[in-house]
């Protein structure tokens, strides 16, 4: 590593913390006097996704959000929870451990997560993605909602990860 003002290579590590997600070093260049900050992560790759048309993409987790936020748009939903869906449909791609997977794992696992932090969102979700062209096929999918909703269901609490235990009304 070298200093990124100067480029020396003598470096000293002022102190050094762990936390969950990264190792965060405090660095001195001992060559300019200047100060930073480096943070160390595990890299794992994304798969490549393969779309309907065959054609492949890279994963691309702004535009993940973007059609997340276009489905949350006027919802009283904090962007935290956006951001840890994103990250959950990262973690599941990852944990896949394969080059390349069908762009549908990516739409399934955001919608199954939708549909426990907003039904509003979730149904907007559902009609791009199912690609629910008619009004009765999207309220088909409204009266699915509202037949598992009204079955004694656990409250589902924001702060929750994902993967919560599924009330017994899921057939
Ligand atoms: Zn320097």
């Amino acid at each position: 590593m070298e200093c990124p003002y100067c480029g020396s290579e003598r470096l000293k590590v002022l102190d050094t913390a762990d936390s969950h997600e990264s190792i965060r070093r405090r660095r001195e260049c001992l060559s300019c006097g200047a100060r930073f900050t480096t943070y160390e992560r595990a890299v794992v790759a994304m798969p490549v996704l393969i779309k309907a048309d065959g054609t492949r993409e890279p994963f691309d987790r702004e535009k993940l959000k973007r059609g997340i936020w276009n489905a949350c748009a006027k919802r009283p939903i904090p962007a935290l929870a956006v951001e840890r869906l994103a990250t959950n449909v990262e973690r599941h791609l990852r944990a896949l451990g394969q080059a390349e997977v069908s762009s549908r794992v990516v739409g399934d696992k955001v919608i199954s997560e939708l549909k426990d932090l907003d039904p509003i969102a979730y149904v907007r979700y559902a009609i791009v993605y199912l690609k629910l062209d008619d009004l009765h096929s999207v309220r088909a999918e409204i009266d699915k909602l509202l037949a598992e909703q009204a079955a004694p269901s656990v409250a589902v609490v924001d702060s929750q990860p994902a993967g919560l235990p599924l009330t017994t009304s899921e057939r």
